[in-house]
């Protein structure tokens, strides 16, 4: 093996990277695919354009390699976005709706009625999640019951569901393979994830077929091969898993206690706990990692903290105040004042996330008066990205046991220094800019690599990462506590604001 050809297949746009053996990115080719709001709160994909964009940009990646790669010396690493669920016809290969996307809220209803009922420490204890529409169960139960003869057919063992890796999977091996990984079924809210298989008591709750589930095999290792028709020669599928989990693979988080965030639309931390499944406390979520090739050791396990609005409030300052034209200019505006003057952003513009939960909370500027500007209220929002974390941050700590001793970063927003330095300030330890930050493709093609011999074991990957940049804390404890103290008051402000 020499090459590995990452398949990132996000929520946006699809994406190909082919890596080499010292792991960096040799060529790359990305396409953007249609974004589809029926409704209100509905948000669809058509799973036909997902997969003819991966295809084009998997083919333009391999086309720019050339023959650097002879046969037998490339292996494909796929990472997903999460979530999306899709339901097609096994005999056909054609969808049968669009798919539904995590961002899509139609079985909101469905999700309170499941939590009226009681259900959801069942739910939580099996699947370490919280009751959401987010999650693929209730999408796949919508389908099922919407689409017209979805049942009848899905009961004669006809059709199948899967995640976009699943999706991805199928079409790459010719329809041979119907496959996922245990870090993406763990968002399904079928699975179990101590157990690690589908769990019949919830296949029931949600009147899921046990038919139409894709078998679950290792997030490292070869599953099948890539129909030859497609790139010439059929490639070795050799690595799978969901994007966050992808990214902390990436990121060398491989010891317990090691986590990274994601600073993109909204942030994503991840915390390898080791081989133990940590139920939370803090309603965060518990999750696999990863399941590496047999052995001791072998499934690695996270928690994980989602804030919604992290690089979209800059967005934010951009299009909806337009204080800034483009998001990096905001490092610039921030920085002509040394403090917020007391100012304060909550940014619960879609209600807030770990680890409050409040979907009645709404945006609020708190603090303001007559010599607050607009570099005030950038410096707040820049804040806001950094309190916010923290907060997420120190309910892992509480949930783990863990005190963390870094935190490893990468996504859009991780480029400004000046967001970094606040973060190291607001958590106390420090923060740690790799110098690749396409963390979620290298994590990809660092399952597949592993499983192929491209790559020896963890220690050599863990040795190639390295560091662009390091933020120290500078702010004294008491300081840092009483900032953190202030911030609590105002996001308790923030919630219930919403009526429905
Ligand atoms: P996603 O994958 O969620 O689309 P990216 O990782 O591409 O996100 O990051 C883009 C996000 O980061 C945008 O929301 C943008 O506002 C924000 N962003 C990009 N550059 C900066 C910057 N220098 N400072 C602050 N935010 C930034």
């Amino acid at each position: 093996m020499k090459y590995v050809l990452a398949l990132d297949q996000g929520t946006t746009s699809s994406r190909a990277i082919v890596f080499d053996q010292a792991g960096q990115a040799v060529t790359t080719a990305q396409q953007e695919f249609r974004q589809i709001f029926p409704q209100p709160g509905w948000v669809e994909h058509d799973a036909n354009e997902i997969w003819a964009s991966q295809r084009a940009v998997a083919q333009q990646a391999l086309q720019q390699l050339g023959a650097r790669a002879g046969a037998g010396e490339l292996a494909i690493g796929i990472t997903n976005q999460r979530e999306t669920t899709v339901l097609w016809d096994r005999a056909t290969g054609q969808p049968l709706a669009h798919a539904i996307v995590w961002q899509d809220r139609r079985t909101a209803a469905r999700c309170d009625s499941l939590r009226r009922q009681g259900k959801a420490a069942l739910i939580q204890k099996k699947t370490g999640l919280v009751i959401d529409a987010y999650f693929s169960a209730t999408k796949l139960q919508w389908l099922l019951d919407n689409v017209p003869g979805a049942r009848a057919r899905a009961a004669r063992s006809e059709l199948a569901f899967g995640t976009i890796d699943s999706w991805l999977i199928w079409n790459l091996t010719g329809g041979k393979v119907h496959a996922t990984d245990a870090s993406n079924a763990s968002r399904t809210m079928l699975f179990n994830v101590h157990t690690l298989q589908w769990d019949d008591e919830l296949l029931r709750l949600f009147d899921i077929p046990r038919s139409v589930l894709p078998r679950v095999v290792p997030s490292s290792g070869v599953l099948g091969q890539t129909d030859a028709a497609l790139f010439g020669a059929a490639i070795p599928i050799a690595g799978v898993a969901g994007d966050q989990q992808a990214a902390t693979f990436g990121q060398a988080c491989f010891a317990p206690g090691m986590a990274k965030n994601t600073y993109g639309t909204g942030c994503f931390m991840l915390m390898n706990t080791g081989t133990a499944a940590v139920p939370s406390r803090n309603k965060l979520l518990t999750t696999v990692g990863w399941q590496g090739p047999a052995g001791p050791g072998r499934t690695a396990y996270c928690l994980e903290g989602g804030v919604f609005m992290a690089g979209a409030t800059i967005q934010w300052l951009r299009d909806g105040l337009q204080m800034i034209q483009s998001a990096p200019e905001v490092e610039a505006l921030a920085g002509l004042v040394p403090d917020t003057g007391d100012v304060y952003l909550v940014p619960a513009f879609a209600g807030l996330g770990a680890p409050d939960w409040d979907g009645h909370a709404r945006g609020t500027l708190l603090g303001m008066t007559r010599g607050t500007t607009r570099a005030h209220i950038a410096r707040a929002a820049l804040e806001a990205i950094a309190l916010q974390v923290a907060d997420v941050f120190d309910a892992m700590a509480r949930d783990s046991g863990i005190a963390l001793k870094e935190l490893r970063v990468d996504g859009g927003a991780c480029s400004n220094n000046l967001l970094m330095q606040m973060q190291a300030d607001f958590l106390g330890v420090p923060v740690v800019r790799p110098r690749v930050t396409e963390t979620t493709a290298l994590g990809a093609a660092c399952l597949a690599g592993l499983a192929t011999g491209l790559w020896r074991d963890a220690a050599e990957i863990s040795a190639r990462w390295q560091v662009d940049r390091r933020f120290e804390p500078q702010l004294a404890a008491p300081l840092r506590r009483a900032k953190l103290a202030r911030w609590r008051k105002a996001v308790e402000r923030s919630k219930a604001w919403a009526d429905n």
